[in-house]
């Protein structure tokens, strides 16, 4: 699959829910109305899709949410999804989860052949993550995190940077991260979707978050890339590696080579533009994936150059309409 920009897309990622145990302030709204069931996909339907979009080259598998793992029957899911990784069609099969499940579930995801995950994290204080998650348990998420640990997942933690929230924090989550052996990449709030707050005031550039960790260490620039929009700092002190990620102060849509389909089979070639696919009508006009090769092809021949997100103050609008639980971070 080559897009008119000539990238050649080669990464899915895929929300299985949209619903979730917790209800993180910049990604949810406390009185979320969730799909009705009928609307998402049946793990059936996950499975055919994703397996067109290998045998179209795709080689990397992020199965995401809302909470993937609080979505029933997931496993068998990922079981089934497994088979890929074993003919070598795929080369990684991946989670980005909230630590919750984790511990029911690190072993067999183990077992499946997943190898590395990706760990949301904003805090390690506890009053504070319950704060920000509104209905999480800090405990929890680091049972489950020291039990991916114990299964042999590596493990990458993901934290938003909020201002005035726990940008404060930054240098505790840095080292907890190099003492555990986490890789930690920092995000920028994105505005997506409604919320009760106003996101402007949490949003924090990243490069005030960096120019704050320089007070206590050095940081350097590093040509380190994984192909994905994160730019990486070490830390001259401990050579320990740190990640930015910043859609709103940078573009890194050059080397985007990937796109997002939603529970309910909405393909999005940009996780900023609103441009989307049905693929379940396709799914559902025939049993041999004609119709659903064509509108991947199709959509796949209109993936926009990039995205135009902007978080403004005065009109206090996301600039695309849906949650990131909708469409996977
Ligand atoms: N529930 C899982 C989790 O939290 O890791 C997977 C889905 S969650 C939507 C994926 C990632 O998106 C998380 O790291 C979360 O922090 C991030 N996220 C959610 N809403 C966001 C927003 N408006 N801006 C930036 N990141 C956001
Ligand atoms: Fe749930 Fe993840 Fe959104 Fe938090 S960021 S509410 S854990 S989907």
């Amino acid at each position: 699959m080559i897009d008119p920009f000539g990238r050649a897309i080669k990464y899915l990622r895929v929300s299985v829910t949209d619903r979730c145990d917790f209800r993180c302030e910049y990604c949810m709204a406390e009185n979320m109305t969730f799909l009705p069931k009928s609307e998402v996909l049946s793990l059936e339907e996950l499975d055919r899709l994703c397996t067109a979009f290998i045998e179209k080259g795709v080689e990397k598998l992020r199965i995401t949410g809302g909470e993937p793992l609080v979505r029933k029957d997931i496993m068998s899911l990922l079981h089934n999804l497994g088979r890929h990784l074993k003919t070598g069609a795929l080369e990684e099969l991946t989670i980005t989860t909230n630590g919750s499940q984790l511990a029911r579930f690190a072993d067999e995801l183990v077992d499946i052949g997943v190898k590395r995950i990706n760990v949301s994290l904003d805090t390690l204080d506890a009053q504070q993550f319950t704060r920000i998650t509104r209905w999480g348990r800090l405990d929890q998420v680091l049972e489950g995190i020291q039990a991916a640990k114990e299964a042999g997942l590596k493990i990458k933690i993901n934290t938003v940077a909020m201002r005035g929230v726990n940008d404060a924090e930054a240098m505790d989550l840095i080292r907890w991260c190099g003492d555990e052996g986490y890789d930690i990449t920092f995000i920028e709030t994105m505005p997506m979707g409604e919320i009760d707050g106003e996101r402007a005031d949490v949003y924090m550039p990243l490069s005030v978050l960096r120019a704050q960790i320089s007070q206590h260490c050095t940081l350097e620039d590093s040509d380190y890339r994984t192909g994905g929009p994160a730019r990486y700092a070490t830390v001259t002190e401990t050579g320990q590696r740190i990640g930015f990620i910043t859609p709103l102060t940078h573009n890194f849509c050059e080397s985007c080579n990937r796109v997002r389909v939603t529970c309910t089979g909405m393909l999005y070639m940009c996780l900023g533009q609103d441009d989307n696919a049905d693929l379940r009508k396709a799914l559902l006009a025939d049993s041999d994936n004609t119709a659903l090769n064509a509108a991947i092809d199709e959509a796949i021949g209109r993936k926009p150059k990039g995205h135009d997100f902007v978080i403004d103050r005065r009109t206090n609008a996301p600039a695309v309409s849906r949650h990131m639980s909708v469409t996977g971070g």
